[in-house]
Protein backbone atom coordinates (compact mmCIF):
# COMPACT_ATOMS: atom_id res chain seq x y z
CA UNK A 1 0.00 0.00 0.00
CA UNK A 2 1.38 3.17 -0.92
CA UNK A 3 0.34 6.27 1.24
CA UNK A 4 0.64 8.57 -1.42
CA UNK A 5 -1.51 6.36 -4.13
CA UNK A 6 -3.67 6.38 -0.92
CA UNK A 7 -4.24 9.77 -0.98
CA UNK A 8 -4.15 10.09 -4.56
CA UNK A 9 -1.15 12.88 -4.39
CA UNK A 10 1.71 12.74 -5.92
CA UNK A 11 5.00 12.54 -4.24
CA UNK A 12 6.05 15.86 -4.43
CA UNK A 13 2.42 17.16 -2.79
CA UNK A 14 2.45 20.35 -0.34
CA UNK A 15 1.15 19.93 3.43
CA UNK A 16 -2.20 21.30 2.13
CA UNK A 17 -3.05 19.74 -0.49
CA UNK A 18 -1.86 16.14 1.55
CA UNK A 19 -5.11 17.78 4.06
CA UNK A 20 -7.18 18.60 1.68
CA UNK A 21 -7.17 15.23 0.03
CA UNK A 22 -7.17 13.52 3.43
CA UNK A 23 -10.43 15.15 4.20
CA UNK A 24 -12.27 14.17 1.15
CA UNK A 25 -11.69 10.90 1.19
CA UNK A 26 -12.01 10.86 4.74
CA UNK A 27 -15.24 12.58 4.83
CA UNK A 28 -16.43 9.92 1.92
CA UNK A 29 -15.47 6.80 4.33
CA UNK A 30 -16.02 7.93 7.85
CA UNK A 31 -18.07 4.85 9.15
CA UNK A 32 -20.89 6.91 10.23
CA UNK A 33 -21.54 8.09 7.28
CA UNK A 34 -20.34 5.00 4.73
CA UNK A 35 -21.70 1.54 5.79
CA UNK A 36 -20.46 0.30 2.66
CA UNK A 37 -18.17 -3.17 2.62
CA UNK A 38 -14.74 -1.97 2.96
CA UNK A 39 -15.16 1.39 3.75
CA UNK A 40 -13.95 1.28 7.35
CA UNK A 41 -10.94 -0.34 6.28
CA UNK A 42 -10.37 1.96 3.55
CA UNK A 43 -11.07 4.98 6.18
CA UNK A 44 -8.81 3.60 8.44
CA UNK A 45 -6.40 3.15 5.82
CA UNK A 46 -6.30 6.61 4.26
CA UNK A 47 -6.27 7.79 7.97
CA UNK A 48 -2.76 6.00 8.51
CA UNK A 49 -1.51 7.50 5.32
CA UNK A 50 -2.67 10.70 5.96
CA UNK A 51 -0.96 10.43 9.98
CA UNK A 52 2.60 10.01 8.35
CA UNK A 53 2.39 12.00 5.20
CA UNK A 54 0.97 14.79 7.53
CA UNK A 55 3.82 14.59 9.81
CA UNK A 56 6.95 16.38 8.11
CA UNK A 57 9.85 13.44 10.30
CA UNK A 58 7.69 10.45 9.60
CA UNK A 59 6.82 11.69 6.07
CA UNK A 60 10.97 11.73 5.22
CA UNK A 61 11.27 8.47 6.65
CA UNK A 62 8.60 6.64 4.51
CA UNK A 63 10.21 8.26 1.19
CA UNK A 64 14.00 7.35 2.54
CA UNK A 65 12.43 3.70 4.07
CA UNK A 66 9.68 3.21 2.23
CA UNK A 67 8.12 2.47 5.55
CA UNK A 68 6.44 4.13 8.65
CA UNK A 69 8.61 4.58 11.44
CA UNK A 70 8.36 2.46 14.39
CA UNK A 71 6.25 0.18 11.86
CA UNK A 72 8.86 -2.88 12.63
CA UNK A 73 8.83 -1.76 16.66
CA UNK A 74 6.01 -2.92 18.12
CA UNK A 75 5.32 -0.41 21.34
CA UNK A 76 8.24 1.23 20.69
CA UNK A 77 7.46 4.60 19.08
CA UNK A 78 10.75 7.01 18.44
CA UNK A 79 8.82 9.95 17.40
CA UNK A 80 6.45 9.81 20.38
CA UNK A 81 2.80 10.41 19.82
CA UNK A 82 1.22 7.85 17.89
CA UNK A 83 2.50 4.94 19.32
CA UNK A 84 3.77 3.59 16.15
CA UNK A 85 1.73 2.37 13.28
CA UNK A 86 -0.28 -0.42 13.49
CA UNK A 87 0.79 -0.69 17.44
CA UNK A 88 -1.89 -0.58 19.74
CA UNK A 89 -2.08 3.04 20.35
CA UNK A 90 -3.34 3.56 16.41
CA UNK A 91 -7.15 5.10 15.89
CA UNK A 92 -8.51 6.16 12.90
CA UNK A 93 -10.74 8.23 14.52
CA UNK A 94 -8.23 9.97 15.78
CA UNK A 95 -6.32 10.96 13.03
CA UNK A 96 -9.69 11.76 11.63
CA UNK A 97 -10.48 14.20 14.82
CA UNK A 98 -7.13 15.91 14.71
CA UNK A 99 -7.85 17.26 11.40
CA UNK A 100 -11.58 17.81 11.53
CA UNK A 101 -12.21 18.19 14.82
CA UNK A 102 -9.26 18.81 16.86
CA UNK A 103 -8.88 18.82 20.38
CA UNK A 104 -8.69 15.18 21.58
CA UNK A 105 -9.68 15.04 25.01
CA UNK A 106 -8.87 19.09 25.27
CA UNK A 107 -5.28 18.73 24.63
CA UNK A 108 -3.32 21.31 26.18
CA UNK A 109 -6.62 23.54 26.92
CA UNK A 110 -8.05 24.15 30.56
CA UNK A 111 -12.04 23.54 30.91
CA UNK A 112 -14.19 21.97 28.20
CA UNK A 113 -12.97 22.34 24.67
CA UNK A 114 -15.00 24.17 22.27
CA UNK A 115 -15.89 22.92 18.95
CA UNK A 116 -13.41 23.36 16.05
CA UNK A 117 -14.03 25.85 13.13
CA UNK A 118 -14.70 24.36 9.80
CA UNK A 119 -14.62 25.49 6.10
CA UNK A 120 -16.68 25.25 2.83
CA UNK A 121 -17.36 26.26 -0.35
CA UNK A 122 -20.25 27.44 -1.81
CA UNK A 123 -20.53 28.03 -5.69
CA UNK A 124 -22.45 31.48 -6.65
CA UNK A 125 -24.22 33.23 -9.71
CA UNK A 126 -23.42 36.41 -10.71
CA UNK A 127 -27.47 37.43 -10.36
CA UNK A 128 -26.71 35.62 -6.51
CA UNK A 129 -23.96 37.92 -5.87
CA UNK A 130 -25.80 40.78 -7.11
CA UNK A 131 -28.83 40.24 -5.15
CA UNK A 132 -27.39 39.15 -1.95
CA UNK A 133 -29.21 36.05 -1.76
CA UNK A 134 -29.77 33.42 0.66
CA UNK A 135 -28.25 30.13 0.08
CA UNK A 136 -27.80 26.86 1.47
CA UNK A 137 -24.47 24.94 2.13
CA UNK A 138 -24.42 21.43 3.17
CA UNK A 139 -22.11 21.19 6.14
CA UNK A 140 -20.28 18.07 7.68
CA UNK A 141 -20.15 18.39 10.91
CA UNK A 142 -19.21 16.47 14.96
CA UNK A 143 -22.14 16.79 16.42
CA UNK A 144 -23.39 15.76 19.96
CA UNK A 145 -24.56 11.81 19.94
CA UNK A 146 -28.16 11.76 19.93
CA UNK A 147 -27.64 9.01 21.73
CA UNK A 148 -25.57 9.32 24.85
CA UNK A 149 -25.99 13.13 24.50
CA UNK A 150 -22.26 13.39 24.40
CA UNK A 151 -21.54 11.41 27.95
CA UNK A 152 -19.61 8.56 25.46
CA UNK A 153 -21.16 5.88 28.12
CA UNK A 154 -24.36 3.76 26.86
CA UNK A 155 -27.49 5.00 28.45
CA UNK A 156 -28.07 2.88 31.63
CA UNK A 157 -24.64 1.00 31.33
CA UNK A 158 -21.88 1.41 33.92
CA UNK A 159 -20.67 5.11 34.56
CA UNK A 160 -16.93 5.97 33.83
CA UNK A 161 -14.11 4.95 36.39
CA UNK A 162 -11.08 7.07 36.98
CA UNK A 163 -8.32 6.29 34.88
CA UNK A 164 -5.70 3.91 36.30
CA UNK A 165 -2.59 5.17 34.46
CA UNK A 166 -2.76 8.82 36.26
CA UNK A 167 -5.01 8.33 38.31
CA UNK A 168 -7.55 10.94 37.16
CA UNK A 169 -5.11 13.85 36.97
CA UNK A 170 -4.87 13.30 32.89
CA UNK A 171 -1.58 14.20 32.36
CA UNK A 172 1.65 11.88 33.20
CA UNK A 173 5.03 12.99 33.81
CA UNK A 174 7.67 11.69 31.18
CA UNK A 175 11.41 12.18 30.97
CA UNK A 176 13.18 12.49 27.86
CA UNK A 177 17.12 12.33 27.29
CA UNK A 178 18.18 15.58 25.57
CA UNK A 179 21.52 16.99 25.08
CA UNK A 180 20.80 18.96 28.30
CA UNK A 181 20.37 15.80 30.12
CA UNK A 182 17.56 14.74 31.70
CA UNK A 183 14.16 16.48 31.73
CA UNK A 184 11.14 15.84 33.10
CA UNK A 185 8.19 16.88 31.18
CA UNK A 186 4.18 16.45 31.60
CA UNK A 187 2.02 15.05 28.82
CA UNK A 188 -1.10 14.24 28.37
CA UNK A 189 -2.09 10.91 29.68
CA UNK A 190 -2.42 8.60 26.45
CA UNK A 191 -5.02 6.31 28.21
CA UNK A 192 -7.70 8.37 28.90
CA UNK A 193 -6.41 11.50 26.46
CA UNK A 194 -6.69 13.93 29.27
CA UNK A 195 -10.36 13.41 30.23
CA UNK A 196 -8.77 11.21 33.62
CA UNK A 197 -11.60 9.06 33.46
CA UNK A 198 -11.99 6.04 31.31
CA UNK A 199 -15.37 4.42 29.71
CA UNK A 200 -16.85 1.60 31.00
CA UNK A 201 -19.76 0.78 29.22
CA UNK A 202 -18.71 2.94 25.58
CA UNK A 203 -21.96 4.19 23.42
CA UNK A 204 -23.22 1.89 20.94
CA UNK A 205 -23.95 4.43 18.50
CA UNK A 206 -20.57 6.55 18.57
CA UNK A 207 -18.69 3.91 20.01
CA UNK A 208 -17.48 6.13 22.90
CA UNK A 209 -16.39 9.40 21.05
CA UNK A 210 -19.47 11.50 21.98
CA UNK A 211 -20.00 12.80 18.96
CA UNK A 212 -20.94 11.40 15.28
CA UNK A 213 -20.81 12.95 12.30
CA UNK A 214 -23.51 14.34 10.36
CA UNK A 215 -24.73 16.41 7.46
CA UNK A 216 -26.85 19.17 8.01
CA UNK A 217 -27.64 22.21 5.73
CA UNK A 218 -26.72 25.47 6.86
CA UNK A 219 -28.28 29.21 5.19
CA UNK A 220 -25.82 31.42 4.45
CA UNK A 221 -26.75 35.04 3.90
CA UNK A 222 -24.75 36.46 0.93
CA UNK A 223 -23.53 40.22 1.28
CA UNK A 224 -24.83 42.62 -1.82
CA UNK A 225 -21.86 42.47 -4.05
CA UNK A 226 -19.78 39.59 -2.45
CA UNK A 227 -16.78 38.44 -4.92
CA UNK A 228 -14.67 35.52 -5.38
CA UNK A 229 -12.14 34.97 -2.51
CA UNK A 230 -14.30 35.96 0.29
CA UNK A 231 -14.77 33.77 2.79
CA UNK A 232 -18.09 34.36 5.32
CA UNK A 233 -18.27 33.10 8.91
CA UNK A 234 -21.53 31.49 10.31
CA UNK A 235 -20.73 31.89 14.11
CA UNK A 236 -21.42 28.35 15.67
CA UNK A 237 -22.29 26.72 12.94
CA UNK A 238 -18.88 24.30 13.39
CA UNK A 239 -18.47 21.04 15.16
CA UNK A 240 -20.22 20.91 18.17
CA UNK A 241 -17.62 20.59 21.15
CA UNK A 242 -18.52 20.43 25.06
CA UNK A 243 -17.44 24.20 25.20
CA UNK A 244 -19.78 25.65 22.62
CA UNK A 245 -19.64 25.09 19.01
CA UNK A 246 -16.99 26.19 16.22
CA UNK A 247 -17.82 28.50 14.24
CA UNK A 248 -18.29 28.03 9.90
CA UNK A 249 -16.06 29.52 7.35
CA UNK A 250 -18.06 29.47 4.00
CA UNK A 251 -15.39 29.97 0.93
CA UNK A 252 -17.05 32.28 -2.55
CA UNK A 253 -16.82 30.57 -5.57
CA UNK A 254 -17.94 32.39 -7.86
CA UNK A 255 -19.43 31.07 -11.29
CA UNK A 256 -18.80 32.42 -14.61
CA UNK A 257 -21.26 33.95 -16.50
CA UNK A 258 -21.81 33.16 -20.45
CA UNK A 259 -21.85 36.57 -21.41
CA UNK A 260 -20.58 38.65 -19.28
CA UNK A 261 -16.87 39.30 -17.16
CA UNK A 262 -16.69 40.50 -14.01
CA UNK A 263 -13.92 43.26 -12.94
CA UNK A 264 -14.41 43.94 -9.42
CA UNK A 265 -17.45 45.87 -9.06
CA UNK A 266 -17.65 46.43 -12.64
CA UNK A 267 -19.20 44.15 -15.52
CA UNK A 268 -17.86 43.70 -18.91
CA UNK A 269 -19.68 42.76 -22.08
CA UNK A 270 -17.21 42.14 -24.81
CA UNK A 271 -19.72 43.03 -27.58
CA UNK A 272 -18.75 41.73 -31.36
CA UNK A 273 -20.10 43.92 -33.89
CA UNK A 274 -19.23 44.10 -38.09
CA UNK A 275 -17.27 47.02 -39.06
CA UNK A 276 -20.60 48.36 -41.33
CA UNK A 277 -22.44 48.75 -38.08
CA UNK A 278 -19.15 50.32 -36.76
CA UNK A 279 -18.86 52.54 -38.94
CA UNK A 280 -22.52 53.40 -39.99
CA UNK A 281 -23.64 53.11 -36.38
CA UNK A 282 -26.87 51.18 -35.52
CA UNK A 283 -28.15 49.08 -32.48
CA UNK A 284 -27.01 45.80 -30.32
CA UNK A 285 -28.61 43.83 -27.50
CA UNK A 286 -26.53 43.99 -24.42
CA UNK A 287 -27.26 40.96 -21.64
CA UNK A 288 -27.43 43.12 -18.12
CA UNK A 289 -28.32 41.36 -15.49
CA UNK A 290 -32.04 42.81 -15.94
CA UNK A 291 -32.41 41.34 -18.80
CA UNK A 292 -31.77 42.03 -22.57
CA UNK A 293 -30.98 45.84 -23.25
CA UNK A 294 -30.73 47.94 -26.34
CA UNK A 295 -28.09 49.92 -26.85
CA UNK A 296 -27.18 51.99 -29.68
CA UNK A 297 -23.82 51.65 -31.58
CA UNK A 298 -22.68 55.31 -32.66
CA UNK A 299 -20.99 55.76 -35.80
CA UNK A 300 -17.06 55.67 -36.24
CA UNK A 301 -16.88 53.09 -33.41
CA UNK A 302 -13.64 51.90 -33.57
CA UNK A 303 -12.19 48.79 -32.08
CA UNK A 304 -11.60 48.81 -28.04
CA UNK A 305 -13.82 51.55 -27.52
CA UNK A 306 -15.83 51.74 -24.58
CA UNK A 307 -19.71 52.82 -23.66
CA UNK A 308 -20.48 52.71 -20.14
CA UNK A 309 -23.92 51.71 -18.94
CA UNK A 310 -23.64 53.33 -15.76
CA UNK A 311 -24.89 51.49 -12.61
CA UNK A 312 -25.48 48.54 -14.34
CA UNK A 313 -22.25 46.52 -12.89
CA UNK A 314 -22.27 44.55 -9.35
CA UNK A 315 -23.26 46.73 -5.68
CA UNK A 316 -20.21 47.99 -4.20
CA UNK A 317 -19.26 45.85 -1.24
CA UNK A 318 -20.49 47.18 2.03
CA UNK A 319 -20.72 50.62 0.42
CA UNK A 320 -23.53 52.19 -1.26
CA UNK A 321 -23.73 52.35 -5.26
CA UNK A 322 -23.18 49.95 -7.74
CA UNK A 323 -20.50 49.73 -10.88
CA UNK A 324 -20.86 50.01 -14.46
CA UNK A 325 -21.55 47.39 -17.04
CA UNK A 326 -19.19 48.29 -19.94
CA UNK A 327 -19.61 47.11 -23.24
CA UNK A 328 -16.35 46.85 -24.83
CA UNK A 329 -16.47 46.70 -29.03
CA UNK A 330 -14.62 43.83 -30.70
CA UNK A 331 -14.73 44.98 -34.43
CA UNK A 332 -14.95 41.65 -36.08
CA UNK A 333 -13.41 41.36 -39.80
CA UNK A 334 -14.91 38.50 -42.21
CA UNK A 335 -12.47 36.08 -43.05
CA UNK A 336 -15.05 35.00 -46.35
CA UNK A 337 -17.22 37.34 -48.08
CA UNK A 338 -19.07 36.33 -51.21
CA UNK A 339 -18.89 38.02 -54.32
CA UNK A 340 -21.42 40.73 -53.84
CA UNK A 341 -20.08 41.50 -50.47
CA UNK A 342 -16.34 41.41 -52.05
CA UNK A 343 -17.80 43.94 -55.06
CA UNK A 344 -19.93 46.45 -52.38
CA UNK A 345 -16.60 46.91 -50.80
CA UNK A 346 -14.35 47.10 -53.61
CA UNK A 347 -16.86 50.30 -54.29
CA UNK A 348 -16.38 51.37 -51.03
CA UNK A 349 -12.75 51.24 -51.58
CA UNK A 350 -13.25 53.56 -55.16
CA UNK A 351 -15.30 55.69 -53.22
CA UNK A 352 -13.04 56.64 -50.22
CA UNK A 353 -10.13 56.36 -52.69
CA UNK A 354 -8.62 53.53 -50.63
CA UNK A 355 -6.01 51.42 -53.02
CA UNK A 356 -6.92 47.77 -53.29
CA UNK A 357 -4.46 45.44 -55.18
CA UNK A 358 -5.73 44.12 -58.38
CA UNK A 359 -8.10 41.10 -57.54
CA UNK A 360 -6.96 38.07 -56.80
CA UNK A 361 -7.02 35.20 -59.39
CA UNK A 362 -9.49 32.26 -58.66
CA UNK A 363 -9.19 28.75 -59.78
CA UNK A 364 -12.59 29.87 -62.18
CA UNK A 365 -10.27 32.68 -63.03
CA UNK A 366 -7.26 30.73 -63.99
CA UNK A 367 -9.80 28.29 -65.94
CA UNK A 368 -10.92 30.80 -67.98
CA UNK A 369 -7.80 32.61 -69.45
CA UNK A 370 -6.78 28.48 -70.25
CA UNK A 371 -9.92 28.14 -72.57
CA UNK A 372 -9.21 31.65 -73.59
CA UNK A 373 -12.69 33.13 -72.38
CA UNK A 374 -12.11 36.37 -69.62
ZN1 LIG B 1 -23.00 8.18 21.83
ZN1 LIG C 1 -5.40 8.96 32.25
Amino acid sequence: MDYYELLGVSRTASADEIKSSYRKLALKYHPDRNKEEGAAEKFAQISEAYSVLSDEEKRAHYDRFGSAPGASMPGGDPFGGMGGMGGAGFDPMDIFEQLFGGAVGGRGRRGPARGDDIETEVHVTLEQARSGEEVEVTVDRLTECEHCHGSKTEPGGKAPVSCTTCRGAGAVRAQARTIFGVVETQQVCPTCRGEGRMVVDPCTVCHGRGRTLKSAPVKVKLPRGIDEGYRIRVAGQGNEGPGGNGDLYVHIELEPHPELRREGEHLVFPAKIGFATAALGGRIQVPTLDGPQEVEVKPGTGHGELHRLRGQGMPRLQASGSGDLIVEYDIVVPKHLNAEAREALRAYARAVGDEVPEEHEGFLGKLGKIFGRD
